[in-house]
């Protein structure tokens, strides 16, 4: 167990407060020259963001109010609505589904491979139905779903693909980046996650230009050119210029930190690599980016040991997520449930988030390695 001194130092599950007070300069200086503009939406910094992610990634970049926006945005711009099922997989974030399903479309649960915990094409191919229309590929933790084997087989069932990239931003898969490999990429900028905004943000690419007008007009209630005109169901789904300033400042950073969250995945794996737990990692032409460090447990007694272990010495730990999302009330009632998803089941219990981000400190990262050493 840990000396009195391990208990004085808290570790934080997230650090995106260390990031923000480290560049609080030049966040004041971009919130400073959007006052100066009086520009608020839609203005140089929107665009500054959009080409900043153009440069970095490619495909066809729109800034959003949020990833939930993105994500919805891009499920109305295929047209989908009541009648049509959208594969999702078990484990995300609810926003995933209820995307889906605020456009009338069913969103329909897969389950995940146990080890990369993603969809897989069995896992999808086993919910697919003569009403499925898309699935969305949700890049979990910082590793992306196996897109070169996910893309044929949407090809083949005529699904259009819609990446969920709120976690993976500058993940690659066998060479090619998160999000410009399906029809959509959607991406979250909320403050806490790789890189971020100020507040709530988000970010769509889409793949081919020719629907770039009607995302846009999607994402700004549905007006074109007059303010007065509202052509279709849209939503406010517009970014705030300083939430754009934000973002646009820490793109350009994000793949350094990548490299240091790396950098300290490695360091878990060697402690670790005698210790009966799955451990997250790279896959087959997939790099990891850590936004998460994912740990599953051989039993639920022994998750309930490492967390309290944890927590007596100050390390805070993350369950994300606890619940798959068809077990959550919000889904209950919904008229076609799909197979059971077992992995998904088993997996969620057991599974805890161990701290990691690029403000952690040397020693920070040594006390997690040793609480976690402890308890064996
Ligand atoms: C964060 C997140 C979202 C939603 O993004 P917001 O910007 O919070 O709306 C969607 N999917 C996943 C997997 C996420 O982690």
């Amino acid at each position: 167990m840990g000396s009195t001194q391990d208990k004085l130092m808290p570790v934080p599950a997230e650090a995106h407060g260390r990031r923000l007070a480290r560049l609080r300069t030049q966040v004041l200086e971009a919130v400073g020259g959007v006052i100066d503009t009086g520009v608020y939406h839609a203005g140089p910094r929107t665009a500054e963001l959009e080409a900043t992610a153009q440069q970095a990634w490619g495909g066809h970049p729109i800034a959003a109010s949020s990833g939930t926006m993105a994500l919805e945005s891009a499920i109305r711009a295929l047209g989908l609505g009541p009648g049509d099922e959208v594969i999702v997989p078990s484990l995300t974030f609810a926003a995933t589904a209820f995307a889906v399903a605020a456009t009338g479309a069913t969103p329909v649960f897969a389950d995940i491979d146990p080890v990369t915990r993603t969809l897989t094409p069995i896992t999808v191919q086993d919910v697919i139905t003569e009403r499925t229309r898309a699935v969305v590929a949700v890049h979990m933790y910082g590793l992306m779903a196996d897109m070169t084997a996910l893309m044929p087989l949407a090809t083949n069932k005529k699904l259009t693909v819609v990446e969920d990239c709120a976690q993976a931003a500058g993940a690659t898969c066998d060479g090619q980046y998160a999000g410009t490999i399906g029809d959509f990429g959607c991406f979250s900028l909320w403050v806490g996650k790789n890189f971020g905004s100020l507040g709530d943000a988000g970010l769509l690419i889409a793949k081919d230009s020719e629907v770039l007008p009607t995302l846009r007009m999607l994402l700004n209630l549905g007006r074109d050119k007059s303010r007065d005109i509202h052509h279709r169901h849209g939503t406010r789904g517009r970014i705030a210029e300083v939430d754009a300033a934000v973002a646009a400042l820490q793109l350009p950073l994000l793949q350094g930190w990548i490299d240091q969250r790396r950098a300290i995945a490695q360091r878990y794996a060697q402690a670790f690599a005698e210790l009966p737990l799955v451990l997250p990692a790279d896959a087959a032409g997939r790099r990891h980016t850590y936004y998460k460090y994912p740990v599953t447990m051989e039993d639920d007694a022994e998750a309930d040991r490492l967390h309290t272990t944890l927590t007596e010495l100050g390390i805070k730990i993350e369950q994300l997520y606890p619940y798959r999302l068809e077990d959550q009330p919000a889904f209950e009632n919904m008229s076609y449930r799909a197979p059971d998803t077992a992995a998904a089941g088993r997996l969620l219990p057991r599974t805890m988030c161990l701290p990691i981000a690029p403000e952690l400190s040397e020693a920070e990262v040594d006390h997690v390695i040793s609480a976690v050493l402890s308890c064996y």
